[in-house]
């Protein structure tokens, strides 16, 4: 069945589009394997949290992020979670006790039909073979980052959008926060505030991508 789907639907490449090969985990082309813009180890910024990206948010990496948050790729989630994963490795001096996610609000998802940052979440966790807690809740709609051009507005515009509801989930652990793009760090930092008044000791960062530096 799964070899009848490849040959009427074979898998595309995330960043490109171009036909792969079905038995190519990453599902990216040889081109983009060289090409699409990494990211050089983590950054710590002024966020109190770690943040790690595999990608910049450029070229290729702009289309995946869009076609999964927007264009219904949820299977793109997997593929790109394994640079995830691999990136966490990378960049953390320890791998974390839980993995959680900066959600969007309930009203975003009943709109979109999943979360996308939820999605990367389980496949990551998976990958890494830790659990996952569903502990924060974004509690209002905010403009997206993206829409925003200062790094002020943008904390304002986070500034308690974020709640842990799981606190046990979280307490005296540390704990690995999956967004899909790091913008200004402005989400990564409300939701770490959120996760260390639940108690987290620490809290790792980790977005498929990172938008300017
Ligand atoms: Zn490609």
């Amino acid at each position: 069945m799964r070899k009848l789907l490849d040959l009427l639907f074979p898998p595309r490449c995330v960043f490109c589009g171009k036909i792969v090969p079905p038995d190519e985990p990453r599902q990216t082309c040889r081109d983009c394997i060289n090409t699409v813009p990494r990211t050089f180890g983590p950054v710590r910024g002024d966020d109190p949290v770690l943040a790690a990206a595999p990608f910049m948010y450029a070229g290729g990496v702009r289309r995946a992020v869009h076609r999964l948050k927007f264009r219904g790729k949820t299977s793109y989630a997997k593929p790109l979670a394994l640079y995830m994963a691999t990136e966490a490795i990378r960049s953390f001096p320890n791998l974390p006790d839980v993995v959680v996610w900066a959600p969007v609000s309930a009203g975003r998802l009943r709109q979109r039909g999943y979360d996308q940052s939820r999605l990367l979440a389980e496949e990551t966790a998976a990958l890494l073979g830790l659990p996952l807690a569903d502990a924060l809740e974004k509690t209002r709609e905010t403009p997206p980052q993206s829409t925003l051009t200062d790094k002020t507005e943008r904390r304002r515009n986070a500034r308690g959008a974020y709640v842990c509801r799981d606190p046990e989930a979280v307490r005296g652990k540390s704990v690995l926060l999956i967004d899909d793009v790091r913008t200004s760090g402005a989400t990564l930092h409300e939701c770490a505030v959120a996760l260390t008044a639940a108690g987290a000791e620490t809290v790792y960062g980790l977005t498929l991508a990172a938008a300017g530096k």
